[in-house]
């Protein structure tokens, strides 16, 4: 099967293209490389010693996306192009509206347009808004959403849910996930964050490498265990592979269904410094601050369904997550630069 990975030259497409290649799926990319490098594809080559087609296209340029349909015979889709940097979404909140849901439209179109009958979508435990109650499960109510990128989430998921029950003939798997962490074992491709990060293991992996002096831990009064926010952190392989499972899923059984991509597993702040600190041998200076505005104190999944329906369950551990993450970055201090 030829699958087409929009956005897939980013930090979890192009995870997703190793562990589609691995599994024996052709994998075509469009990306317009705005956040990310086409030094990725060589890396996916490298490590699977398989061959990409690349399209350096935006996906909301119909004329050009339809140049990829024509080219490839294409049988499903895994969708992850979009913005994606929570502060920045409240800020150009319209941007992140116009790209994200522009994209998502001219992409539907085009996959009905040449008779493409299934998407796998990169959606998000964002769109659960503040949580009502923990562990988070897929028929626990969604929304409203604290900013704008996640707004594209939950937005773009009904979008897909309304084309289904359109079209029958589209079959569609939204994936929600959790932290994504980590990166390959051969630390060849990795997240590579524009500017200062503002996710928390990215921030750590730059403190370790003396990019930045110290960590701030956002809050040590939240009613939590050591008072630290809590949560579900994955590692980006087993989310990979989670996308594998997902289209697998898909293609037996048409419709739209929605899982959770988590561990289950709820670790705090703390925890995750002091696991990077012990598995890599490195010191991570830290300090307590305010908390965050917009932070909640606990999120983790209900990861029960993906394992019950589609046979996935993640695999690799907190500390896998920490020394895959220390190997990329001392590895690849600038990136793929
Ligand atoms: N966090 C922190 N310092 C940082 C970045 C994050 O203490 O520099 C905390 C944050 O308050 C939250 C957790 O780490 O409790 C995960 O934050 P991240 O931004 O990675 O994910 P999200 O909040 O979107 O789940």
């Amino acid at each position: 099967m030829k699958i087409l990975l929009t956005g897939g030259a980013g930090y979890i497409g192009s995870h997703t293209a190793v562990e589609l290649l691995n599994a024996g799926f052709d994998v075509v990319i469009a990306d317009d490389f705005s956040n990310s490098s086409p030094e990725v594809i060589r890396r996916i080559e490298k490590i699977t010693g398989k061959a990409v087609s690349v399209y350096h296209v935006d996906v909301a340029d119909e004329k050009a996306l339809e140049g990829v349909f024509e080219d490839n015979s294409i049988d499903g889709v895994i969708h992850f192009a979009g913005f994606k940097a929570v502060g920045e979404s409240v800020k150009i909140p319209l941007a992140y509206y116009r790209n994200n849901i522009g994209c998502t439209l001219t992409l539907l179109e085009t996959m009905e347009k040449f008779g493409v009958n299934i998407i796998i979508f990169s959606s998000s435990a964002t769109v659960y808004g503040t949580p009502k109650a923990l562990p988070l499960a897929e028929d626990m109510t969604t929304g409203p959403c604290s900013n704008p990128y996640g707004s594209t989430k939950l937005f773009i998921e009904q979008i897909i849910m309304d084309a289904a029950a359109a079209r029958k003939e589209l079959t569609a798997v939204l994936l929600r996930y959790f932290n994504p962490v980590g990166a390959h074992q051969s630390g060849l491709v990795g997240e590579m964050p524009n500017g200062i990060p503002n996710n928390l293991m990215p921030f750590i992996s730059q403190v370790a490498v003396g990019k930045l002096a110290r960590l701030n831990v956002f809050g040590n009064d939240y009613p939590t265990k050591d008072g630290t926010g809590v949560r579900d952190y994955i590692h980006v392989v087993d989310l990979a592979k989670g996308h594998v499972a997902a289209l697998n899923y898909g293609v037996k059984n048409p419709g739209v269904e929605v899982f959770n991509l988590g561990t289950g597993i709820g670790y705090s702040v703390l925890d995750i410094v002091n696991a990077f600190v012990k598995v890599n041998q490195i010191e991570i200076p830290y300090v307590i601050t305010d908390r965050r505005a917009g932070d909640i104190a606990e999120c983790y999944a209900n990861a029960e369904k993906a394992s019950r329906l589609m046979g996935w369950k993640a695999g690799l551990t907190l500390e896998d997550m920490c020394r895959d993450t220390w190997r990329w970055q001392k590895n690849n201090p600038n990136g793929y630069e």
